[in-house]
């Protein structure tokens, strides 16, 4: 059982000056699955993701990869030892080329193919070829979306943190991403933890879920356990 967990998240707490957005959180994501955070505006869902790749300052509790622990250390260190965040709102550079914004995503990559990383991704994302030397603010939003979800695999992570990929996006175009990271899932172990809004879609394609509120871990169980659950649906997730 040990094998298959990736992160191990440990009574992790952050706050913003006064307020405490998370309240000792424990929790793990297991390779080859997605892992939904759940929960209602507030709830600590986007400060998880910020927590984990070290954009937020935990004050408390532990969080590791592989068995490393990466609790305050810094973005750039995080990504090495792994993990990969795409940030709600994209966080794609909207006047640089579509090329560009890829390249990025391995900047601090020493001894690597990026050319080779890069023909991946336009593989992995068709539609991004044809637009590599556009401005990424001329992409529509499922290509932008494609694109940072494209920038953060560049750097070939262990663990993918989605934060609302859905957010504006037609459900097609979102099934879509989700069934191409379904895929790297399968085939390559990779581990993604999706924050999302929707609960009843989350759930529909997630293999685990962690519902949070006010910081807190309510449940983390089996996506179809809590897909079930009818009073934790209905108490917490507005369905
Ligand atoms: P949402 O879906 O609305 O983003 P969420 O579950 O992602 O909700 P967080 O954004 O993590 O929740 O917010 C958790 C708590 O921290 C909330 O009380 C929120 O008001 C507060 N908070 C978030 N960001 C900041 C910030 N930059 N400064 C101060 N408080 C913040």
């Amino acid at each position: 059982q040990g094998e298959k967990k990736l992160l191990i998240v440990e009574g992790l707490s952050a706050s913003y000056g006064p307020v405490k957005a998370l309240r000792g959180v424990t929790m793990s994501v297991d390779r080859s699955k997605i892992t939904a955070v759940l929960g209602a505006n507030g709830a600590g869902k986007t400060t998880l993701l910020r927590t984990l790749s070290g954009l937020v300052k935990a004050i408390d509790g532990s969080a590791s990869i592989d068995g490393l622990h990466f609790e305050n250390k810094n973005p750039e260190d995080i990504a090495r030892m792994g993990i990969s965040h795409v940030p709600e709102g994209r966080g794609v550079v909207q006047e640089m080329t579509v090329d560009e914004n890829l390249r990025l995503g391995a900047i601090w990559k020493k001894d690597f193919d990026i050319k080779s990383k890069l023909n991946w991704v336009y593989e992995l994302f068709p539609p991004l070829l044809p637009r590599s030397a556009k401005a990424a603010f001329t992409l529509s939003g499922g290509e932008r979306q494609m694109l940072a979800v494209g920038r953060a695999l560049m750097s070939e992570p262990k663990a993918l943190l989605l934060d609302e990929p859905s957010l504006g996006l037609a459900p097609l175009v979102t099934a879509g991403i989700m069934s191409l990271l379904r895929k790297l899932c399968d085939d390559q172990g990779l581990a993604v933890l999706l924050v999302e809004q929707n609960a009843r879609s989350a759930l529909s394609v997630a293999d685990e879920a962690v519902v949070l509120s006010l910081g807190e871990v309510v449940v983390s169980d089996k996506a179809s356990a809590i897909k079930e659950d009818a009073a934790l649906r209905h108490h917490y997730l507005g369905f």
